[in-house]
């Protein structure tokens, strides 16, 4: 197949999962990393189209939700002072920090912009040179390439009034994360397909074969998404664990060879936080050394800022498969994408938000 509408065919769809439905015998539970992946499931009923045995459960692969709470009041602090212009993607004007939101402080008269590239706000950092210009580098291995880049023209430019507010994060530790927890119920994982064309697989052969976990990279599509969960099922009803790759028309096993360069190049691995989960140790990236001067947390003051997370939001536990949004008393109550407790029912990409757009409950 060449063209993504067979990726839509409803019989080819319905092919697959009678495929599927021969191929299973017994219950399996398998997670689907990318909210993306989260919100097409939800949307078409894939969950519930699969044979009984097969559980979906949803991964911490949503950059906003898993972004920490202190994180968020870093920038709303920072977008707070005088002379700063805060650059973001639009998804975390909503997230909600411990008082308010950057909607919040942009009504307040702070100057909060949405860039929908790193690269805009390297420029409005060239344009207002009275300024600093900070940009909130949030998300996964799919941003990585261009946060990093905005650092190396911030450079390049010797501009002096930009820096960035990192939250990267790294999926392969956040795998390895959940399967060494004694909680654990993930059996398989489908790999987040636009992480893998950025990163390839290489990384995740390692993982699979540690924990037994068959890693099938998959695409987005809800073909791509039947065809995924069935090569992860073929694999644990015949006990094997290898990284597959359902994904070939995107995804080879090394990836994007000058953009991991690119990363290697601005980023070292670090410690990072997960909202919700906690540290997970290799799980970030951090500017390298020699980029120090473009960090938000060193140039403005907020490295005392802590944060208490609300007592009743479980997105941690929805993030790591132990449970779903519909467990959660506050679902569509106190809860709902207008009055948010959680990164998860804000983000265009949250399981939160997926089970109320879709009108989830908890009879199905
Ligand atoms: S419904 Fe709201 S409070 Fe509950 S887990 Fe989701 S985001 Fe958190």
């Amino acid at each position: 197949m060449k063209h993504v509408e067979e990726f839509r065919d409803a019989g080819l769809v319905k092919k697959a999962l009678a495929d599927l439905e021969r191929t299973v015998t017994q219950p399996w539970v398998i997670m689907e990393i990318c909210g993306g992946q989260t919100h097409e499931i939800v949307e078409h009923g894939l969950d519930q189209l699969l044979p009984p045995e097969i559980e979906l459960v949803h991964g911490p692969g949503c950059p906003v939700c898993v972004t920490p709470l202190e994180k968020i009041d870093k920038a709303l602090a920072i977008a707070s002072q005088p002379d700063v212009i805060f650059t973001s993607y639009g998804d975390m004007l909503r997230v909600p920090g411990t008082e308010e939101d950057l909607l919040t402080v942009r009504a307040h008269g702070g100057d909060v912009r949405v860039v929908y590239s790193p690269l805009d706000a390297v420029k409005i950092a060239q344009e207002n040179p009275d300024k600093e210009v900070v940009f909130f580098a949030i998300g996964f291995e799919t941003t990585a390439p261009a946060n990093a880049m905005s650092v190396q023209q911030a450079h390049h430019l010797e501009l002096k009034n930009f820096s960035v507010l990192v939250s990267q994060f790294r999926v392969p530790p956040a795998m390895e994360a959940i399967l060494g927890s004694p909680l654990n119920r993930v059996q398989a994982f489908l790999g987040a397909g636009h992480v893998c064309a950025v990163m390839g697989y290489w990384e995740y052969e390692p993982v699979a074969e540690k924990y037994s976990a068959p890693i099938v990279v998959t695409g987005f599509e809800v073909l791509d998404l039947v065809l995924g969960i069935k090569q992860a099922v073929e694999q644990l009803e015949k006990g094997e664990a290898v990284v597959g790759n359902a994904y070939s028309r995107a995804v080879t096993r090394e990836g994007n060879i000058p953009a991991q360069k690119l990363i290697s190049h601005i980023y070292q691995n670090c410690p990072r936080a997960w909202r919700g989960i906690g540290e997970i140790p290799d799980s970030g990236w951090c500017l390298q050394p020699e980029y120090d001067f473009y960090d938000a947390e060193n140039r403005f003051d907020v490295g005392q800022i802590q944060s208490k997370e609300s007592t009743i939001c479980i997105a941690g536990e929805i993030l790591q498969g132990l449970k779903k949004p519909v467990d959660c008393p506050a679902f569509g109550t106190l809860c709902t994408p207008e009055k948010p407790l959680g990164a998860t029912m804000v983000s265009a990409e949250g399981a939160c938000a997926a089970y109320y757009r879709y009108g989830r409950t908890r009879d199905g």
